[in-house]
């Protein structure tokens, strides 16, 4: 069976990873700090507990397993703390990705799945967002990951590394069967808020907003299934395997949802009242953030099996209605 690396496989994007290749018959190799993962999300294959700070520790993974190929998952992802502790951030999301590159080239394994985002491309000029809009980053998490994809082009033309950035859009919804999905702490996403308010965990769901130029004045994000994640992960590595090229795909589904609109699915979804809460605008929240994956479509063969918000929010409320205090329970 090939061994893929999965840098975070303990996360959220990286555990629905783990499963997936587990299921098409690799093994996951899960490297993760568990610093915001958890160790109950790691059940196809051995779990290393440490970081990828630890050039020592990755060598001997490297010399231990024969690994095909690497994703790479573990990043800070808080834009708020990005602006206010971005040491933290250059450091976690840039230095140690380029230690674990540096390993990589010196144990001749070539083939890196990157997790970018769309928050490369800054405030949009124009919407649906391609592959070739301007990457204008707005704030220090977005910057990291901009950084990141440009230094897989040096590590390309210099060392032969070959790699694949996926630039998510907005990462949603859970494993169908209900057996992981999405648990952040401190939780600052949208569905799993409003879920937890159905919930009661919360007494309502503040909207960031309600004065944007949009039909119900809320904010627009396109929301792609978790699994159709890991779908453009699994074509990506199966490119990389047979020799093609890597690439930078955008990963959306092209339909955006507005925050009233999200609220208003997941109360039908979960006949419970979710009460909201009207406040001030985010700092750095543009009003429509959509993407077009056509390239990821044409050179992928990628197409969402989940697609609609319904679904989305269906399978994210079947895993936190089951577990609603997340992994602790
Ligand atoms: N949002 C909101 N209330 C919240 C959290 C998020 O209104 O408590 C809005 C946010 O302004 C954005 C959308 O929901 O328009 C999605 O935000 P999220 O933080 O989930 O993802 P982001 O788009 O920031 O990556």
């Amino acid at each position: 069976m090939k061994n893929i690396l999965i840098v975070g496989g303990a996360g959220y994007i990286g555990s629905h990873m783990c499963k997936y290749l587990a299921n098409n018959g690799y093994n996951p190799i899960v490297l993760d700090n568990l610093v915001y993962g958890h160790k109950e999300a790691v059940r196809w294959g051995p779990l290393i507990e440490g970081s990828i700070s630890d050039s020592r520790l990755l060598k001997q993974i490297f010399s231990k397993y024969q690994i095909v190929a690497v994703m790479h998952f573990a990043a800070f992802c808080y834009v708020g703390e990005s602006m206010t502790a971005p040491a933290k951030y250059y450091r976690n999301n840039v230095a140690d990705t380029i230690n674990l590159l540096e390993v990589m080239v010196e144990k001749n394994v070539s083939s890196f799945i990157f997790s970018s985002s769309c928050a490369t491309y800054g405030e949009p000029v124009e919407i649906p967002i391609t592959e070739k809009h301007p990457q204008n980053p707005i704030n220090p998490y977005g910057r990291t990951k901009l950084m990141v994809e440009q230094i897989l082009d040096d590590f390309k033309n210099a060392y032969g590394l070959e790699s694949v950035s996926l630039r998510y859009f907005n990462a949603a919804g859970a494993d169908p069967d209900g057996e992981i999905g999405e648990d952040h702490k401190p939780e600052t996403h949208l569905i799993p808020l409003v879920l937890q308010t159905a919930l009661g965990q919360r007494k309502s769901i503040s909207i960031f907003g309600d004065d944007y130029p949009t039909k119900d004045g809320t904010c627009i994000r396109d929301y792609i299934h978790i699994n159709d994640l890991a779908d453009a992960h699994f074509l990506a590595l199966k490119r990389l395997i047979n020799g093609l090229p890597g690439g930078k795909y955008n990963l959306g589904n092209g339909d955006g949802y507005s925050v009233g609109k999200v609220i208003e699915t997941a109360c039908k979804i979960t006949g419970k009242p979710i009460p909201i809460n009207i406040v001030e605008r985010r700092p750095g929240d543009p009003a429509v953030l959509v993407g077009s994956s056509k390239k990821a479509a044409g050179e992928l063969g990628w197409k969402p099996r989940f697609p609609d918000l319904y679904t989305i929010i269906e399978t994210a409320w079947k895993w936190h209605s089951r577990y609603p205090e997340g992994y602790k329970a």
